[in-house]
C-alpha cells in the first residue's frame, strides 16, 4: 500500500498542509493545475491567529519583512473593535497571497515537499486499500498511487465534486470590484473602509510606499458577465458610484470581481479522501477571514493525517479532522452573512447600527466579535474520560506564547512545538510522564506560570491543550486519545 499523500492545490492550504506532512516524515506531492504561481493579491490579512501557528513552527519571519504594513484595526460589519492591550503590533499583518503562498512553498520545498506545477487532478477512484489519483501533466495523462488524497483544491473543487460531497449554501447576490493599485509618489495612503448608502469601499495598504488595495461592494449593482474582463475604468466607475469621488491612482496590478457565495461543504472526508480551505467552505471576503481559515484547516488535519499514514494513528484521531473544523468554517460563514445583514440596505438597517454600535462598546461584546473575526476564540471540545468533571478552562484552547522558565533558562512555549511533536509541559515534581510515547512527544519541566494554572500541560503538535491536570490516569487518557497507544519498547526515540 502507498504510504503517499497527495494534495490537489499549491495555494496556501495545500502548502501548508505539505510541509506539515513533510515535517511528520510523510512523502508527499503536491499538484498544481497553474504552471506558475498566479502572483495574486487576494487573501490579504494575516490574521493572529494564523500568525500564532506559524510561530510554533518558527515561520513568522518568512511572513514579516520590513515592507509589511500591519492593519491598525479590525472589524465586524464595519464597527471598529478594540485589540487587547499589550505588545501586539502582529495582530493582523496584511500579506499579499502570493507572499504567503511563497514563504509556504519555499519551507515546503525545504522539507523535501515534490511540487508539480502545470499538473492537474481530473480523476480518482478509491477503495479502502487506497487512492489512484489520475493526473494531466505537461507530458501527458498519468496515475499516482497514494495512501489519501486532500482536495485543497479552491471554491470550485474537482476532488469535492467527484467525491461526491455536497456544497450547500446560497449563490452571490451582489457583487464587488477589486484592484491593486499604485498611487502616485509622495501620496499618503492610510486603511479606511467606509459605508455608503449603496455599498461599502476599503483601502488597504498593501506594503509600504505607493502599493494598495482598493475594494468595493455595491449591493444594488448588475455583475458583468464573467467573460468581460476586468477593467481599470470599472474600477474607477464602481468607486465613483459607491463614494461619489473619483479615485486617483496611476495604475492597477492586478484587478478581480468578487461575490458573496457562502456555501459548506456537508462533510469534510470521505473515506481516504479529505478537503481543506475553500474547498470545504467559501464566503464573503470580509474581514480577509478566508485564507486564515484553510491555514488553520491545514494546521489540523496535517499531524493527524500523518498519524494515520505512518499507522500509529489511534481510533477516531482522523474525524477529529472534520469535528474540530466543521463548526469553525460553519461559524465563518455564518459571521460573514451576519456582517452583510449589518450593512444593508443601509436606510432599514440604520437603526441597528445605532444599538450595535453601543453593544460594541462594552468590552465583552467587542472581544467576543474580535475572537470570532480573528479566530482566536477558537477551542475545541476535547473528550475527557468519564467522571472527570468539569474541564480544566484551558482544555482545547491554544497554547499561548509564554516564556517558560526552565533549568536550562528561559524558553517561549511555541518554540517548543517547532517540530511538530506533542510536548508535555511539567509544572510540578508529581509523577507526570510520557513513558511509551517518548517516541512522539517531548517532555520539559518548567517553573510554574501564572498563566497556566495546572500541574502539567499536555499539547498536540498543532498547539492545542490536550490535558491540563495533575492527575496521571487523566493524563494517561489524552495520551491515548491523541496520540495512540504506548510502544512496548518503552518510547525509545
Ligand atoms: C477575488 C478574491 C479576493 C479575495 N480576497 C481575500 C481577502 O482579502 N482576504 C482573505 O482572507 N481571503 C480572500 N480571498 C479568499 C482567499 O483567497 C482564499 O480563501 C484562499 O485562497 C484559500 O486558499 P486555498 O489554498 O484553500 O485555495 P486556493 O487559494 O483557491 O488554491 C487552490 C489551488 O488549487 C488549484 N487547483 C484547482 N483545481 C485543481 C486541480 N483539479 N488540480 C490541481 N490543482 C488545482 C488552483 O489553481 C489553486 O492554485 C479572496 C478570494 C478571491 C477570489
Amino acid at each position: 500500500m502507498s504510504q503517499r499523500v497527495v494534495i490537489a492545490g499549491a495555494g496556501p492550504t495545500g502548502l501548508l498542509l505539505a510541509a506539515e506532512l513533510r515535517l511528520a516524515g510523510v512523502d508527499t506531492v503536491v499538484l498544481e493545475r497553474l504552471p506558475e504561481p498566479s502572483g495574486e493579491s487576494r487573501g490579504l490579512g494575516l490574521h493572529v491567529r494564523s500568525i500564532e501557528i506559524l510561530n510554533q513552527r518558527g515561520l513568522v519571519p518568512r511572513f514579516r519583512t520590513p515592507e509589511t504594513e500591519v492593519w491598525p484595526a479590525m472589524h465586524f460589519g464595519l464597527f471598529w473593535l478594540k485589540r487587547p492591550e499589550g505588545p501586539k503590533e502582529d495582530y493582523t499583518l496584511a500579506v499579499p497571497q502570493w507572499r504567503t503562498e511563497n514563504a509556504l512553498e519555499g519551507w515546503a520545498t525545504e522539507l523535501g515537499t515534490e511540487i508539480r506545477r502545470g499538473h492537474e487532478l481530473t480523476g480518482f477512484t478509491q477503495d479502502e486499500d487506497g487512492v489512484v489519483v489520475e493526473v494531466d501533466g505537461p507530458d501527458g495523462p498519468y496515475r499516482l498511487d497514494a495512501a489519501y488524497l486532500v482536495g485543497a483544491d479552491g471554491g470550485h473543487s474537482r476532488v469535492r465534486k467527484l467525491a461526491g460531497i455536497g456544497f450547500p449554501g446560497s449563490g452571490s447576490a451582489f457583487y464587488g470590484v477589486l484592484g491593486d493599485v499604485v498611487v502616485k509618489e509622495g501620496e499618503k495612503v492610510d486603511y479606511s473602509a467606509l459605508l455608503y448608502p449603496g455599498g461599502w469601499m476599503a483601502t488597504v495598504p498593501i506594503e509600504n510606499g505607493r502599493k494598495l488595495r482598493l475594494m468595493t461592494t455595491e449591493f444594488d449593482q448588475e455583475r458583468p458577465d464573467n467573460d468581460v474582463p476586468v477593467t481599470d475604468e470599472e474600477l474607477r466607475e464602481a468607486i465613483k458610484r459607491v463614494t461619489g469621488t473619483a479615485p486617483d491612482f496611476e495604475e492597477t496590478t492586478w484587478l478581480s470581481r468578487f461575490g458573496n457565495s457562502t456555501r459548506l461543504a456537508d462533510e469534510y472526508r470521505s473515506g481516504r479522501v479529505l478537503l481543506a480551505g475553500d474547498a470545504a467552505h467559501v464566503h464573503y471576503p470580509i474581514g480577509g477571514q478566508g485564507l486564515n481559515t484553510g491555514l488553520q484547516d491545514a494546521f489540523n488535519l496535517g499531524w493527524k493525517l500523518a498519524a494515520a499514514v505512518q499507522g500509529r494513528a489511534p481510533e477516531g484521531l482522523l474525524d477529529s479532522y472534520e469535528a474540530e473544523r466543521r463548526p469553525v468554517g460553519r461559524r465563518v460563514c455564518v459571521n460573514t452573512q451576519a456582517q452583510v445583514s449589518l450593512l444593508y440596505p443601509l436606510e432599514k438597517i440604520t437603526p441597528l447600527r445605532e444599538i450595535f454600535g453601543e453593544l460594541v462598546k462594552f468590552p465583552e461584546v467587542n472581544d467576543f466579535l474580535l475572537n470570532l473575526v480573528t479566530g482566536v476564540g477558537t477551542r475545541y471540545e476535547f473528550p475527557l474520560p468519564e467522571g472527570a468533571g468539569e474541564p480544566h478552562p484551558l482544555l482545547g484552547l491554544l497554547a499561548p506564547d509564554v516564556e517558560l522558565a526552565t533549568a536550562e533558562g528561559s524558553v517561549s512555549l511555541p518554540s517548543l512545538l517547532h517540530a511538530g511533536r506533542g510536548l508535555l509541559i511539567r509544572f510540578t515534581d508529581a509523577p507526570l510522564d510520557t513513558g511509551g510515547w517518548n517516541d512522539r512527544i517531548d517532555t520539559v519541566t518548567a517553573a510554574p506560570h501564572p498563566e497556566l494554572d495546572a500541574a502539567a500541560l499536555l499539547v498536540r503538535p498543532d498547539g492545542h491543550i490536550a490535558a491540563a491536570t495533575d492527575d496521571p490516569d487523566a493524563l494517561h487518557h489524552a495520551l491515548t486519545t491523541w496520540f495512540g497507544t504506548p510502544s512496548t519498547d518503552g518510547g525509545a526515540r
